[in-house]
Parts: C-alpha cells; sequence; structure tokens
C-alpha cells in the first residue's frame, strides 16, 4: 500500500507515571506512517482525494495536549483510533511515540513505543428462531454498527431455513452482514456476545433454541485456533444457511485454509445434498 509519512512532530504534553511529569510535562515527538490509496491524488492532483497531513498534524498536536495520560501506549492507541475513525481514506497506520527527556536517570536518546493498527473486514453469521425473529437480527445490525470501532458495509435477506443439528425446533431466520472493525477478533467476540446476551440468549442446548447467535464466519485471511475462538468458522463448509446468504454478499470471497470460492462451496454443498436425497 502506499505510504504518506510525518516524522518527528514534536509536541509539548503532560503524560507519563511521575507526579512531576504530570506537573512539568515535557516534549513528546510523534511519527506517523499513513496508509492509503494514493493513485487517485497522484493523477488528478486534488487534495480531497488524499490524507491532508497539515489536518492531521493538527489533529494529534491536539488530541496529545487534550488529556494527560501515563503511559505512551495509551496516548498511541487513542491517535491510532482517532485518525482511523475521522480518515475514510485511511486504512492502517503505524504511530511511533517518544520522549527523548523521559526521567529515567540515564543517558539515553529517547524512549519510545510503535504501534500499528487498521481496520479489518470481517464476515458474520446472524440467526434466531424464537420470538421475533426478523426483529433480534434487525436489532442486532442496529447494535453492531452503533459501535464505535464497527461499520456495518453489507447485508444480505434474512432467510429462512431449517434446524440444523438439533432438527426438532422451530425454523430459523439467518443472514449474513460485511464488517469492518478497528477491534481484534477477541475484542469482536465480546461484543458479539454481548450483543447475545442482551437479546436474552441462553446457552441451554448446544445448538438448540436461541433468540439470537452472532458467529465470526471470517476476519480478515486469520486462521485462528484457540479455546474461545475458531475461525474460519469451522462449520462453513456444511451449512446451507450461512453459505446462502454468503452468496449474496461475498461470492468471490475465498475461504483462506480450502482456497475455495463461496459460490464453489454453496455448488458442491447443494450438490452432496442432492446426492444425499437420493
Ligand atoms: P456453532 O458455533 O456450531 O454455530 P453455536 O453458535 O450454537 O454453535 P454458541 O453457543 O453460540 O455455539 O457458542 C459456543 C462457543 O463457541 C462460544 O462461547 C465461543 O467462545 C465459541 N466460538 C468459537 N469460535 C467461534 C466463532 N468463530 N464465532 C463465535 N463463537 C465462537
Ligand atoms: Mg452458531
Ligand atoms: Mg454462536
Amino acid at each position: 500500500m502506499d505510504k504518506i509519512y510525518i516524522d518527528n512532530l514534536e509536541i509539548f504534553a503532560h503524560h507519563g507515571v511521575y507526579e512531576e511529569e504530570q506537573r512539568l510535562g515535557q516534549k513528546f515527538v510523534v511519527s506517523l506512517v499513513l496508509y492509503t490509496d494514493t493513485r487517485k491524488a497522484g493523477l488528478t492532483d486534488d487534495l480531497k482525494q488524499t490524507i491532508n497531513y497539515g489536518e492531521i498534524a493538527r489533529q494529534v498536536t491536539k488530541l496529545v495536549q487534550a488529556k494527560n495520560h501515563q503511559l505512551l501506549e495509551c496516548v498511541a492507541e487513542e491517535i491510532a483510533r482517532m485518525l482511523l475513525r475521522v480518515h475514510p481514506l485511511l486504512k492502517q497506520v503505524t504511530v511511533k511515540l517518544s520522549k527523548p527527556w523521559a526521567p529515567v536517570g540515564l543517558p539515553l536518546e529517547t524512549v519510545g513505543v510503535e504501534i500499528t493498527r487498521g481496520w479489518h473486514e470481517a464476515y458474520l453469521s446472524l440467526g434466531s428462531n424464537l420470538g421475533d425473529k426478523a426483529a433480534f437480527l434487525n436489532g442486532a445490525v442496529t447494535l453492531l454498527q452503533a459501535q464505535d470501532d464497527i461499520v456495518v458495509e453489507k447485508r444480505s435477506d434474512w432467510i429462512i431455513t431449517e434446524p440444523y443439528g438439533v432438527t426438532n425446533q422451530p425454523v430459523f431466520l439467518n443472514g449474513c452482514i460485511k464488517i469492518r472493525t478497528l477491534l481484534t477478533p477477541e475484542e469482536l467476540l465480546n461484543v458479539t456476545q454481548a450483543i447475545e446476551s442482551q437479546a436474552g440468549r441462553e446457552r441451554l442446548v448446544h445448538w438448540g433454541p436461541r433468540t439470537l447467535d452472532i458467529d465470526i464466519l471470517f476476519y480478515e485471511n486469520e486462521i485462528i485456533g484457540t479455546e474461545r475462538l475458531v475461525v474460519p468458522h469451522p462449520e462453513i463448509e456444511k451449512r446451507i444457511f450461512v453459505l446462502q446468504p454468503m452468496a449474496q454478499i461475498a461470492p468471490w470471497l475465498r475461504h483462506p485454509i480450502s482456497r475455495k470460492t463461496i459460490s464453489q462451496l454453496l455448488a458442491e454443498l447443494v450438490k452432496t445434498d442432492e446426492k444425499g436425497r437420493l
């Protein structure tokens, strides 16, 4: 990706663990690498097509001086989050923040932190088979969209599907959404589980009736296998109620393990299902 740089922006502010750092203040030095696509600006010579580094330098200065924090980690995180939320053309940012006057009492040039943060694409599956199912799915989308660090970008139709696994229960309403988020996969799971609880979800029977189920299908091309989180979701290939709505919003998306597209996975599943019925 293309990059725009701001190097060694000096800001006088009051962050630090020691009382005198908070009281007297000191010099902070910020360097940024702004990842964006500069192609359009490069061809049109139009400032509106790119990120205005003057504006960014002023916004960062204002933010760094607005509040006192103890840790550089926290200041860096706030800078990255603010920039990514305010500038739609910014995909990713590296923030390097240092403190050349840090009260360490030893001869050193500078101390600092460097972090890289960005927007991540993810796909979620939503399902409900209790109560007002459409209201639960629509409510979930509204609550996700209301999160500062999540933008809902696409939504499939809500489709009526037969129950999976435990079959003697009401039919489901299912759908998929595409989001972009600043959250890590684990943080995203915390949010989706909080929304499930808000919808009165109770885990009584695995695969049993539920007011709302939100599963993380894909998070970028990441492959995750922890006790709490398996991504891509391990059942994708076997579920019509996931592949059908996914085919509406991302037919060409490739599964990062099998490398097959959603359309391909759906066609294969429909074929096996037909064979099963023969
Ligand atoms: P399934 O995941 O097969 O669709 P389910 O959605 O009914 O089943 P839940 O009761 O919603 O299962 O979740 C059980 C646990 O699954 C959660 O506590 C969560 O930690 C874990 N989990 C693992 N991978 C994922 C994922 N990709 N998305 C959501 N939850 C996940
Ligand atoms: Mg599920
Ligand atoms: Mg679930």
